[in-house]
């Protein structure tokens, strides 16, 4: 099993040692997973910046 990073920046999470959308730097060290479907409908997705659908870490 892989272990899930989250972008520093975007917190996106993903398997990279940088984030794929915003090339920012990942960490292991994160905590409180999202999943966002539709970004618009988000309100925890609005007020973390979210606009594109995905998995994001909610702290880093
Ligand atoms: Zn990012």
């Amino acid at each position: 099993m892989s272990i899930l990073m989250a972008c520093k920046n975007c917190k996106l999470l993903t398997e990279l040692e940088h984030c794929p959308v915003c090339k920012s730097p990942t960490t292991k060290h994160w905590s409180g997973y999202l999943g966002v479907i539709d970004p618009e409908k988000s309100e925890i997705g609005k007020k973390l910046g979210i606009n594109i659908p995905g998995e994001y870490a909610v702290k880093t």
